[in-house]
């Protein structure tokens, strides 16, 4: 193979920048240093940047920009296929979470694991991350339950991102479940006055989510971890009307929440208020969630109708969404949710950027951003909603340099 290049030019039949709503035909994509100087026609590629120093790709595929992953449940470590078994034989999750099961069972598994076990698991589901597009993804702790095991997790999270090319961000899920024998407002207290602080101080997370849901915490709750997480100058998530309304997705918003995910159960006054948060609150959808729950879907089109910002994501998790594939998640968006395609592509890319806080690097291609972009294996963008089982990625690019196939952790351009 060529030795890795951080600046170049693809010419290709068709590219999709994610910052103009239209798709660009016979385009060109320049970078220098990693980094995009130009997302446009051919024809108008400002000539000084097609020197011979460069090195010119000409492709088959339409390019886009890398999937952004903004809600997964990476470092866990085991799988619960029986669970899922249990379920098509009529148990509910809800009746697999109260018996122990569910996340209280990959809390366990994770105390089990070693770090090495952990990392030795994880490592490989994103390198698939990876080979279907995902350039920049969340991980998220919730399966330690302690203020020392959700250290623990956060830590990892933050080892497995310093060995991934991708970019990545770390959210606090310490609210994900009431540890087994434990009050949940003493949880919370201990969330708020130990956790959020120890792990700002230790720089291990990003942001700060909360699973509001009648078997876990209630809005209250939220708008408490909320103040402590801005305390700390950590963004927030919320887990909001997933599989029951409780007015969630309306709290998310009050609380400046980065996002309200899920939404399955949202009401006509969380869809109204989300509207009204476009561009600070987005509303991010599981669909491969809804799929393998055999949930309700969530009102998409009424979100989109009242000018929410639409985000799509894998929820990847061994519980209730064990897909890793964006393509995938986008395909079933638009089956499911009939999302229209252009606004499915938006939302694996640059609404969850923002989401991530880290739409001033990654989510689109336009002058400054990294370059990170996929060539499909065909010429039309709308072929990742159309195959759902197949991968449409041919090529995975990350700051200019072509990532290995194995998602073999080759250094980053940028450190
Ligand atoms: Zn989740």
């Amino acid at each position: 193979m060529a030795p890795e290049r951080t600046q170049g030019v693809v010419l290709a039949p068709a590219l999709v920048t994610g910052a103009a709503a239209e798709t660009i035909h016979n385009a060109a994509l320049a970078w220098r240093d990693g980094r995009v100087v130009y997302a446009g026609p051919a024809p108008r590629l400002p000539a000084d940047l097609d020197g011979p120093a460069e090195v010119v790709l000409r492709v088959e595929g339409a390019v886009l920009p890398g999937f952004v992953d903004c809600h997964t449940h990476l470092p866990f470590f085991g799988w619960r296929a029986d669970e899922f078994e249990a379920r098509l034989a009529g148990r509910t999750y809800r009746d697999l979470q109260g018996g122990g099961g569910g996340i209280y069972r990959s809390s366990r598994l994770f105390a089990e694991a070693s770090d090495d076990e952990v990392l030795a698991f994880c490592r490989p589901l994103a390198a698939e991350m990876l080979a279907h597009g995902t350039t920049a993804l969340e991980l998220k702790t919730g399966y330690g339950l302690s203020v020392e095991a959700e250290l623990r997790q956060a830590r990892l999270a933050r080892r497995l991102a310093s060995e991934l090319p991708q970019a990545a961000s770390v959210t606090l899920l310490a609210c994900h479940a009431v540890p087994e024998g434990m009050e949940r407002a003493a949880w919370v207290e201990e969330v708020c006055r130990e956790l959020i602080p120890a792990a700002a101080a230790e720089g291990l997370a990003d942001a700060v989510d909360v699973y509001v849901e009648d078997i876990a915490f209630s809005v209250e709750d939220l708008l408490r971890v909320a103040g402590a997480a801005c305390e700390h100058g950590l963004a927030v998530r919320c887990h909001a009307d997933q599989l029951g309304g409780s007015g969630a997705a309306e709290a998310a918003v009050r609380a400046g929440a980065r996002s309200a995910d899920h939404l399955n159960h949202a009401s006509a006054e969380g869809v109204a208020a989300l509207g009204a948060a476009a561009g600070t609150t987005a509303a991010v959808v599981l669909p491969t969630s809804t799929l393998f729950l055999g949930a309700a879907p969530p009102p998409v089109g009424d979100l989109l109708a009242a000018g929410a910002e639409v985000g799509i994501a894998t929820d990847f998790n061994p519980g209730t969404s064990p897909c890793l594939s964006m393509p995938e998640v986008v395909a079933t968006a638009c089956a499911l949710y009939r999302m229209p395609v252009a606004a499915a592509l938006a939302g694996a890319t640059r609404v969850p950027a923002r989401v991530l806080g880290l739409d001033g690097d990654v989510g689109t291609l336009e002058p400054g951003r990294r370059a990170d972009f996929v060539v499909l294996d065909s010429a039309d963008p709308a072929m990742v909603a159309y195959r759902p089982g197949h991968n449409p990625v041919a090529e995975v690019w990350i700051a200019g340099a072509r990532a290995h196939p194995d998602g073999s952790a080759r250094a980053h351009p940028d450190g």
